[in-house]
């Protein structure tokens, strides 16, 4: 598929930071999607506080979620992501680690992708409410390829320290 051909795909796109001003990043993040090209900002979730993932001492996260309706293919909109994430400074290779933009693409339409540097939906959104809860808040009835509609995926109970910030 290439750009400009076809429906729009409705897409959904995590965004979370907890560096240099995490819901500043965060709002950057998502004001830079909409101006992604061939895309629209369909919904964008309010702003959560969650407890950091993974074995590093780390700030707080901020997270949301957006679904930007596209005509862009997944790799091309991946890299559109990974601009943004570069332009507001993000060094890789800090995986669990803190980082001041992150960028995930969690679905794209009722795609199924498993190329190494793609994985679509996103491995681990059921384990995820910092993804869980902003999607439920603008995609309750959204059916995830292999999860099922997002109202109906359980939150998970080891992870509860989310708020909601705004
Ligand atoms: P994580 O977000 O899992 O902590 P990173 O953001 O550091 O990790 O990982 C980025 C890498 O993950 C990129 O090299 C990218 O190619 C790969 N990747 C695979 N699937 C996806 C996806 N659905 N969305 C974003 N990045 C993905
Ligand atoms: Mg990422």
């Amino acid at each position: 598929m290439s750009p400009d051909q076809g429906a729009p795909t409705p897409a959904y796109i995590g965004v979370g930071s907890n560096l240099y001003g995490p819901e500043e990043q965060v709002e950057r993040a998502i004001d830079a999607l909409s101006r992604t090209p061939e895309s629209e900002l369909g919904a964008r979730s309010s702003l959560y506080q969650s407890a950091p993932f993974g074995p590093v001492d780390q700030p707080d996260f901020v997270n949301a979620v957006v679904r930007l309706v596209t005509k862009l293919d997944a790799p091309t909109l991946l890299h559109q992501l990974q601009q943004i994430e570069n332009s507001q400074g993000r060094i890789r290779g800090e995986h669990w680690g803190p980082r001041v933009i992150d960028l995930d693409l969690l679905v794209f339409g009722d795609m199924i992708v498993d190329l190494d540097d793609l994985k679509v939906p996103h491995p681990g959104i059921a384990e995820r409410n910092f993804v869980l809860l902003p999607l439920q808040e603008i995609a309750r009835d959204l059916v995830i390829p292999g999860l099922g509609r997002v109202v109906e995926i359980a939150v998970n109970r080891d992870e509860p320290r989310i708020t909601l910030i705004r």
